[in-house]
């Protein structure tokens, strides 16, 4: 392990790092737009410049570390350096960060106030570049604000496989491009590059003008897209920040999905997937409870619940797969006696959706299947023709499985689930969505991850567990009579 001096700091390093990993290890920032710890190295920006004593000036991210080398990171000859690198950045950038969605989050403009803060030398006009070319249905890019740093290029060769980018032509006239138009189309992790530029040149079309980073909030979420469980931010306005004269739906709606560092999951990437939750979690909201298709207050509703449960003789219940693992347990630890309880996948993969693939997306669409099985197994509901009460929490269960002599409760999130469902339920039960609550989801590799609420939940819902937790300290209930199915698994 040989040891290095950084800026006077001894460090140890690994055999096979290079100066800039070693120095990031340790918590010491090299400035640099074409690395990334992800991608190959590339060493085009000369940005990450650092001085070894006795040795002149080098990039560090392509320095591999030697017993005794002494870099310096910050040394006169360094910045000077740095800032005649940052000179040739912006000779032909367009410097127009007043309306760029990177704003406030870009690293030209975090390194151009750190290393350079002077106007350009340049008296030649800046060269005129494509702007908003179309490079997806996805994704905009700015050809002006391209610092040609080629991560989205690695990122398609190396890592999402779709090879659909390159560079054409050269120096002052080289341009992003796609090597095939519909290869960015169709790969499933796309935005990934909009986050890897490290510039404002790839631009999201869901994100395209719509806020300010400085007025939002990242809050640490799971993707609930499937059973990777990738972490995630969901970025949403600060309370601090809040628009009273717009509609009150744009404080609470979500701005933009992004990648949450998790190398055991996700590691620094997401699926597009990931990126389009707003179309699930803002779907049409149920507001009330209601019994008959009429609203009634949740008084009403529970005492309701109540009192079907304690007259019925064969109780079911079909538990939800994007229930968190609080919410599972308190079904099972105060109802979990008194029904038959199975679990279903929620949704199921939708038409065009990528079902499953070598990288992160996997086939189960649902984020807790498999703490559901765990708790109560996994075999699919089988509701026997004598169930009088069913109780089903969630989606994905079809409403000719349910025998129609049963009465059915159901405790849902949203208006536009399955239609027949909300003519056919006696009682709906309006709840709270992960945005809302805090909790955990079990992956299908059975690691755990937490999520954080983003927005207080509307008046009118309710979380699940308090619901469980009302129904069962009523009065202690017999076990079901329901016959268990001989493959039930225990
Ligand atoms: S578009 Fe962004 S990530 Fe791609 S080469 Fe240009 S600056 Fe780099
Ligand atoms: S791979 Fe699955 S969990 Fe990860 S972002 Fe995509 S849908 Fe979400």
């Amino acid at each position: 392990m040989p040891e290095i001096m950084i800026d006077g700091q001894a460090l140890n390093a690994e055999k096979t790092q290079t100066v800039m990993e070693a120095a990031r290890a340790h918590g010491i920032t090299i400035p640099g737009f074409c690395y990334h710890p992800a991608l190959s190295v590339a060493g085009n920006c000369r940005l990450c410049l650092v001085e070894q004593e006795g040795r002149g000036i080098d990039i560090a991210c392509k320095m591999p570390v030697q017993e005794g080398m002494r870099i310096l990171t910050a040394s006169p000859a360094v910045q000077d350096a740095r800032q005649a690198m940052l000179q040739f950045f912006t000779l032909n950038h367009p410097v127009d960060c007043g309306i760029c969605d990177k704003s406030g989050e870009c690293l030209l403009q975090d390194y151009h106030y750190q290393y350079n803060g002077e106007p350009s030398l340049s008296h030649d006009p800046k060269l005129q570049r494509s702007k908003f070319f179309a490079l997806s249905s996805r994704i905009l890019l700015d050809n002006e604000r391209c610092v040609l740093c080629s991560r989205c290029v690695r990122f398609t060769h190396e890592i999402s496989k779709s090879r659909a980018l390159g560079f054409v032509q050269r120096a002052d006239h080289a341009l992003l491009r796609p090597a095939d138009p519909q290869a960015l189309e169709q790969d499933a992790y796309a935005d990934n590059i909009i986050d890897l530029c490290p510039v404002g040149a790839l631009l999201s079309r869901r994100f395209f003008y719509r806020a300010r980073v400085w007025y939002l909030q990242a809050t640490p979420s799971i993707c609930p897209g499937c059973a990777r469980g990738c972490h995630i931010h969901i970025w949403h306005r600060k309370p601090q920040w809040q628009l009273k004269s717009l509609d009150a739906a744009h404080q609470r709606r979500i701005e933009r999905i992004t990648p949450r560092l998790n190398p055991e999951i996700n590691g620094h990437f997401i699926c597009n997937k990931g990126r389009d939750l707003a179309d699930i979690f803002e779907r049409p909201r149920l507001l009330s409870a209601r019994l008959a298709g009429a609203p009634v207050s949740h008084e009403a509703a529970l005492a309701q619940a109540y009192d079907w449960m304690i007259k019925a003789q064969h109780r079911v219940a079909v538990v939800s797969s994007w229930a968190s693992n609080e919410e599972l347990q308190t079904f099972q630890d105060t109802l979990g006696g008194v029904f038959h309880t199975f679990c279903k996948a929620d949704q199921q993969p939708a038409p065009g959706e990528v079902i499953a693939d070598d990288w992160l997306i996997v086939a189960d669409k649902n984020p807790n299947l498999t703490q559901a099985q765990a708790l109560f197994g996994s075999t699919p509901p089988q509701i026997d023709p004598a169930t009088d009460l069913l109780l089903l929490w969630g989606e994905g269960l079809k409403v000719e499985d349910c025998p129609a002599t049963a009465r059915v409760i159901w405790l849902n999130a949203y208006e536009d689930s399955d239609s027949a469902w909300l003519s056919r339920a006696d009682l709906v039960i309006p709840l709270s969505l992960q945005t809302e609550r805090a909790g955990h989801y079990t992956n299908q590799q059975g690691q755990v991850g937490a999520f954080e609420p983003c927005f207080a939940k509307p008046d009118g819902v309710l979380d699940a567990v308090d619901v469980f937790q009302h129904l069962a300290l009523r009065k202690a209930l017999q076990p079901s009579s329901t016959p268990i199915p001989k493959n039930q698994t225990p």
